[in-house]
């Protein structure tokens, strides 16, 4: 009886581990879905995830949608951009965006505002033709420009001076990137969430790895590297010059504006990537970053005590001293 029972048992264990290795291994289920939001790409690609899972990760998308564009009659940001001077309560997570956008404006010296919008609404830089705003025009706009007027009453409710707008476009992203994240928690083995710049890795890969992530050479093609990161749970987040822009009079006009002039920033960066865990913080930051210049970046980048790599208009590229260690990078090919 012993003998016959012994080799069952095995074969039950090796058919055990057989399946954990299968479980663990190649055979991860990995499904990938796209949508459009937020005028961007979103496209989500989700390792073993729970039944359902991906229709609500969308659905988030959709209901951030209509909560924090402009441009979506009704949605919060609308209703503060028409609040007339009158305090306007929004939902708990716009307040939210908007005290982190606050605390970062403040940081950078104002190089990051979301105030700028009556500003960028001059500018088209991908309509054809494109528009670039006479410097009457920006003048008359400049003043609407100032994120410590923005009031966040401990009521919920933003109340803007008259006239005023915000653009939550240099942060959004990174908050909805964080949140579609948090809704993976505990319900994938993995996931590479891309919101355009904005990519956030969950968890690991089904052989155990990080996920590689990009960042493109802002002097070549669509499709060229110049370094690749690896990590895990967080957030790898790129501004750059080369997404949205037009050249007029051998000027290159592009979708980051410094919040002083009401143009294109004209320092002497192409890109900014920054890695953290929050991804809002890192998107606001890494536009800033791209209003500050290479050094004025770096010392940002250091004083919040986040890491990052810049690259020049130049193609000279430096990063903070725990870029290194926090992502193993390196330059490609
Ligand atoms: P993308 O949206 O292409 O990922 P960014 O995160 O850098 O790029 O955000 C750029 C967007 O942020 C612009 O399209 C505009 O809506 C807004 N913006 C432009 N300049 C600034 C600025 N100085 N501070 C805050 N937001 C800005
Ligand atoms: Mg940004």
């Amino acid at each position: 009886m012993k003998r016959r029972t012994r080799p069952r048992a095995l074969t039950a264990l090796l058919a055990l581990a057989l399946a954990l290795c299968v479980c663990a291994g190649a055979s991860a289920e990995k499904v990938s879905n796209v949508g459009f939001y937020f005028d961007t790409v979103v496209t989500l690609t989700l390792y073993d995830p729970e039944p359902g899972l991906m229709e609500e990760l969308f659905a988030a998308c959709d209901r951030y949608e209509k909560l924090l564009s402009k441009t979506v009659e009704g949605s919060d940001v609308d209703r503060i951009n028409h609040g007339g001077g009158q305090p306007v309560k929004v939902d708990p997570e716009t307040w939210e965006i908007l005290r982190r956008a606050g605390e970062i404006s403040e940081a950078s010296g104002r190089a990051f505002s979301v105030t700028i919008a009556p500003v960028t609404a001059l500018w088209d830089f991908t309509g054809d033709p494109p528009r670039k705003p006479t410097s009457e025009e920006i003048a008359e706009k400049l003043p609407l420009v100032d994120d410590s007027r923005l009031v966040l009453g401990e009521d919920g409710t933003v109340t803007l001076p008259e006239g005023m707008e915000v653009d939550l476009g240099g942060i959004a992203k990174g908050y909805i990137a964080d949140q579609v994240a948090a809704l993976c928690e505990g319900r994938v083995t993995g996931a590479v969430l891309n919101f355009g710049g904005n990519v956030y890795c969950v968890g690991r890969k089904p052989d155990g790895s990080g996920f590689n992530v990009g960042i493109r050479d802002p002097q070549g093609s669509e499709f060229s590297t110049k370094a690749v990161v690896t990590v895990t749970d967080t957030s790898v987040v790129t501004s750059g010059i080369y997404e949205r822009y037009f050249i007029q009079d051998g000027v290159w006009y592009h979708h980051i504006l410094d919040p002083e002039t009401g143009v294109s920033a004209d320092s002497d960066l192409a890109s900014a990537t920054v890695v953290h865990p929050s991804s809002m913080t890192a998107d606001a930051v890494a536009t800033a970053c791209i209003v500050l210049g290479r050094d004025g970046a770096l010392e940002l980048l250091d004083r919040l005590g986040l890491d990052g790599m810049v690259i020049t208009r130049e193609g000279d590229i430096a990063w903070t001293e725990g870029f290194d260690t926090a992502t193993q990078f390196r330059l490609y090919p």
